[in-house]
C-alpha cells in the first residue's frame, strides 16, 4: 500500500523501556466517520489519502502503512490522589510522528487501538460516544484558543465493545504535540532509574523547551516551563468553564496541552463548586479546584526530577520549591488578564479584582450562565441592553448594582471605540454545552445519525462569531435537558 504520511518517529528511537511496540487491533468492518481536513492540511498529510481505502485502512488498525512504527508508552500516575506505578497505553497506539507545516512535530495515535501490554483488565477499545465526544471537545477547545490535543479523524470499526451496555467500537485519530505526561517521568522515577530521567528530560526538552537546553541547570528550566505552561493551561480553562474531569497526573501533558477527554464538561450556571464527573465523588476535580490540583500536579513532576536538579538534595528541594513557588503568580497573572478582558478593561486598578468577584458570586448566588453573562455583556457596552443580562439573574437588582459600578470603571477607561468587539474576541457565543453533546451522541449510537455531530462540530469551529442560524446552540440547558453526570466510558 502506499503511504503519504512522512514518519519520522523520534520517540521509538529511544531506549526500549520507554514503550512497548504493539500492533493496532484490525478492525473488523471499518466505516469513516470524519476526517479533519484542515488538521489534515496542517500537518501536511493527503485529506483526500485519508479518507481513502489506505487511509481507513490506517485509521483502523487494519494496515502499518510505511514509515509506522506502532508502540504504546510506559507510564506511570496519581489517579485520584494515589500512586499508581505502571499505567501506560493500555487503549492507544502511537502510530508515529510528523512535522507539521509550522515545523512541530506532532504524534498520530490510535485511541482506542486495541490491547497492549499495558491494558491490565480493559480491552483496549474506545466505544463511539466518547469517542464522538473527544473529537467534538477537542476541536471546541482549539477553535476557543485553548491549548489542546486534536483529532484528526474518527472510524466506527463495525465492532461492539462490552461495557454496562453493548455499543458500537469505535478509534479517535489523536494528535498532540507529544503523549508524554507528567507520569511518564513519574513511570521511571518510581523505578529509580536516574539514566532513563535525564534520557528523558534531554528529549523533552529538545522536543518541546529547546531554549531550556541554554540554561544553566537545563532540569530546572524544564520545570520552569512546565510549571508556568500548566498555570497558563489551567487559567484559560477557567475562563471559558471548562471542568477537565481527570485531571490524574497521567493525564497532565508535559507540553501543556489539554489531554484526555474523558468525563470532562462545559458549566453552564456558574458555580465553583461545579463537578460532572461521576467518578469524581469527592470533588477533588471541581471547576474551582483545578488551580491546586494543577499546583499539586506539577509538583509530582518535581519530585521525579529531584536527582536532576542538583547533586545535594536540600540544595534540589530548594531549587523545586523556588520553581513551584512561581506557579501562583503565574497563573493568577493569567485569570486574572483574562478576568479584564472578559469583563472589557485594558488598564488594571486595584480594585478590579473586587469587580470581577463581586460579579463571579452574584453570578453563583444566583446560578447566572457563564457563557451568555460574558457574551451579552459585550452588547451591553451600548446603553439600554441591559434587559437580556438582568434575565439571567434570580434577583435583576443584583445585576443592576453590579452593571452600575462597571460602568463606572469603564468610564474611567481610555476612550475605546473597539472594546464591543474585543469583548466579544474573548467572550464566546457558542461552546460544546453538555446536553448538546449528549444529545449528539445519542442520535449517533442510537440512530446511526451523524448530522448532529457535524453540525455541532460547524458551529463550535466559530465561537466567537454570532452565527445567527445556530443560536438554539448557545442556549443553555432547560430543566429537563440538564445533565447532570458525565462518564468516562472506558
Ligand atoms: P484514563 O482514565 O483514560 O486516563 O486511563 C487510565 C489508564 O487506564 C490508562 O493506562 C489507560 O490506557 C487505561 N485504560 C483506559 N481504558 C482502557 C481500556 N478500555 N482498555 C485498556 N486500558 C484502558
Ligand atoms: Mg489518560
Amino acid at each position: 500500500m502506499t503511504s503519504l504520511i512522512p514518519f519520522d518517529n523520534s520517540y521509538a528511537r529511544l531506549p526500549d523501556r520507554f514503550f512497548v511496540h504493539v500492533a493496532p487491533a484490525v478492525a473488523p468492518a471499518p466505516t469513516l466517520i470524519r476526517v479533519n481536513r484542515a488538521l489534515a492540511d496542517q500537518l501536511g498529510l493527503d485529506a483526500d489519502w485519508l479518507e481513502g481505502p489506505d487511509g481507513l485502512d490506517m485509521l483502523s488498525g487494519r494496515q502499518v502503512v510505511p514509515g509506522s512504527d506502532p508502540l504504546a508508552m510506559a507510564y506511570a500516575g496519581h489517579q485520584f490522589g494515589n500512586f499508581v506505578p505502571q499505567l501506560g497505553d493500555g487503549r492507544a497506539v502511537l502510530l508515529g510522528e510528523v512535522v507539521d507545516r509550522d515545523g512541530r512535530r506532532r504524534d498520530i495515535q490510535l485511541k482506542g487501538g486495541g490491547r497492549t501490554p499495558f491494558s491490565r483488565g480493559g480491552d483496549g477499545r474506545a466505544a463511539l460516544g466518547p469517542v464522538l465526544r473527544e473529537y467534538v471537545v477537542s476541536e471546541a477547545m482549539f477553535a476557543l484558543g485553548v491549548r489542546t490535543t486534536r483529532a484528526l479523524a474518527a472510524v466506527a470499526t463495525g465492532e461492539q465493545v462490552y461495557r454496562e451496555t453493548v455499543l458500537p467500537g469505535a478509534v479517535l485519530t489523536r494528535i498532540a504535540a507529544s503523549h508524554i505526561r507528567v507520569g511518564t517521568f513519574q513511570y521511571f522515577a518510581a523505578r529509580q532509574d536516574i539514566e532513563a530521567l535525564q534520557t528523558l528530560t534531554d528529549y523533552v526538552i529538545a522536543r518541546h523547551y529547546p531554549e531550556a537546553a541554554q540554561a544553566e541547570n537545563p532540569a530546572r528550566a524544564l520545570l520552569d516551563a512546565v510549571v508556568a505552561a500548566q498555570a497558563e493551561l489551567v487559567a484559560s480553562w477557567l475562563l471559558v468553564g471548562f471542568i477537565h474531569g481527570v485531571m490524574n497526573t497521567d493525564n497532565c501533558s508535559i507540553s501543556g496541552e489539554t489531554i484526555d477527554y474523558g468525563p470532562c464538561a462545559f458549566m453552564d450556571a456558574y458555580d465553583p463548586s461545579t463537578v460532572f464527573s461521576s467518578i469524581d465523588r469527592q470533588g477533588r476535580y471541581a471547576y474551582g479546584n483545578q488551580p491546586q490540583i494543577a499546583h499539586w500536579n506539577v509538583t509530582r513532576l518535581a519530585e521525579t526530577l529531584l536527582p536532576l536538579l542538583a547533586d545535594d538534595e536540600d540544595a534540589a528541594i530548594k531549587i523545586a520549591e523556588e520553581s513551584l513557588g512561581k506557579f501562583a503568580e503565574q497563573f493568577q497573572s493569567a485569570y486574572h488578564s483574562g478576568l479584564m478582558r472578559k469583563l472589557g478593561l485594558v488598564a488594571f486598578r486595584d480594585d478590579d479584582l473586587d469587580l470581577a468577584n463581586t460579579l463571579l458570586s452574584a453570578m453563583t448566588q444566583n446560578s447566572v450562565d457563564f457563557t451568555l453573562f460574558f457574551r451579552r455583556l459585550a452588547d451591553a457596552t451600548e446603553v439600554g441592553n441591559d434587559e437580556p443580562l438582568r434575565g439571567l439573574f434570580v434577583d435583576p437588582t443584583v445585576c443592576d448594582q453590579w452593571l452600575a459600578r462597571w460602568r463606572e470603571r469603564l468610564a474611567q477607561e481610555p476612550d475605546n471605540l473597539d472594546r464591543r468587539d474585543a469583548m466579544r474576541a474573548v467572550n464566546p457565543a457558542y461552546i460544546p454545552r453538555n446536553h448538546r453533546i449528549e444529545a449528539m451522541i445519542r442520535s449517533a449510537v442510537d440512530e446511526g445519525d451523524f448530522a448532529p455531530f457535524e453540525e455541532l462540530l460547524a458551529v463550535l469551529a466559530r465561537p466567537y462569531d454570532d452565527q445567527p442560524d445556530m443560536t438554539r446552540y448557545a442556549d443553555p440547558p432547560q430543566a429537563h435537558e440538564r445533565v447532570m453526570a458525565t462518564f468516562c466510558g472506558t
